[in-house]
């Protein structure tokens, strides 16, 4: 059976990692900070601040904007979860706004029309990997803090990296992501009074300059550790190859699915816009059940997954802020027909066609 995601792993990851074990420091070692120097020069940022995952970054990024209770934050309901959850974690409400058709971003315009006098800041995800339209959600002077869980290798139209423009950007680093630290996440930022809040919150709220178990603020335990770092540096070595792979098999996709009658692919670059190539997803014709499609695809032995489902529309959401059908036609059309297609950089061209196969098949017998 063909996996969903598969990572990279070499004998450079096995020896970086043994290393740190020999040395007997797991934790608060040296191979943190050079990760995060290392991250944040790939970005083209100052500074970067490593956490034990993408949700813990994007707490603490928004942390950092103010947020607090009876706060409004605008972001995208065509996400995973973790964007709108981390708002819940700070008392403040996740205001949904829908999303662009093309791009399945948040739609800037939707946005704008979402602000009220309790907005405090924007959340904007990269979804698929597809740069959000920054310069538009930029004109709306709040303050930003950009999920980039999904997008590392992104490029906007003007040539800047997604996560190296003003805003705090997070990145994900779980093992079906662009490269992997098992868990881990990281903040990209350019303000160092931020990566030093960034730094202290992640471990427990202890001042830099503060003695042993002397706590100025509160924090939480968001440490990423030393084995997970050196995995990391190892995997930014490899970054490029793997981004280059992962291309080739998104090109390889659009040849193998072409001819589908009504079934819609990733979008195409477009404006100068660079996608960071995560995962395949595409979107249904509207005449095939999504259940029995993946179950089609399941019998034939690939694996496919609801890719995402509405998060206003999950029961939490539902139950907490009262979310129902219809709030956002353009993201509720779009879940409901995304699947996610098995996706990772060693994928070859003969699983491609594979898929492709399965795809023609259970599709056209389902017309
Ligand atoms: C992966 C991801 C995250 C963070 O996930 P963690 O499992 O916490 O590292 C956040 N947002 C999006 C859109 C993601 O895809």
């Amino acid at each position: 059976m063909i996996p969903m995601a598969r990572p990279v792993l070499g004998v450079e990851e096995e020896a970086a990692v043994i290393e740190v074990l020999r040395s007997g420091q797991l934790s608060l070692g040296p191979r943190v900070p050079e990760f995060e120097r290392r991250f944040a020069a790939r970005i083209g940022v100052e500074h970067a601040s490593a956490v034990s995952s993408g949700t813990a970054g994007l707490h603490l990024a928004l942390r950092g904007t103010g947020v607090g209770e009876g706060d409004e934050v605008i972001t995208s309901p065509f996400s995973f979860v973790a964007s709108a959850n981390v708002i819940a974690y700070e008392r403040a409400t996740p205001v949904f706004a829908d999303i662009d058709p093309r791009t399945l971003n948040l739609d800037p315009a939707a946005a704008a029309a979402a602000v009220t006098p309790r907005t405090r800041a924007l959340l904007p995800v990269h979804v698929f990997g597809y740069p959000a339209d920054l310069p538009a959600l930029e004109t709306m002077d709040l303050p930003i803090v950009e999920d980039a869980c999904e997008a590392l290798g992104a490029v906007h139209g003007d040539g800047t990296p997604v996560g190296a423009r003003a805003n705090p950007a997070v990145f994900a680093f779980y093992a079906n992501k662009q490269m992997t630290t098992g868990e881990g996440g990281i903040v990209a930022t350019r303000d160092p009074a931020l990566k030093q809040r960034l730094d202290s919150e992640r471990n427990q709220g202890r001042a830099p300059d503060m003695d042993w178990l002397d706590h100025d603020r509160l924090g939480f335990n968001y440490r990423l550790n030393d084995l997970s770092c050196a995995l990391g540096i190892v995997q930014l070595d490899r970054l490029d190859g793997m981004l280059a792979d992962r291309a080739r098999v998104a090109a390889s996709y659009r040849e193998a699915l072409a001819g589908i009658e009504d079934l819609t692919l990733p979008c195409e670059d477009a404006d100068g816009d660079r996608r960071g190539w995560f995962v395949f997803v595409v979107q249904l014709p509207r005449r095939v059940d999504k259940d029995e499609t993946i179950r089609a695809l399941a019998a034939r032995e690939i694996p496919a997954k609801p890719y995402f489902p509405a998060i206003h529309l999950m029961s939490y959401y539902r139950e907490t802020y009262g979310h129902r059908e219809g709030e956002f036609p353009v993201c509720e059309d779009v879940a409901s027909r995304s699947i996610a297609l098995p996706f990772f950089p060693a994928m070859t061209q003969s699983q491609v066609e594979q898929v492709g196969a399965a795809m023609h098949a259970v599709l056209q017998s389902g017309s």
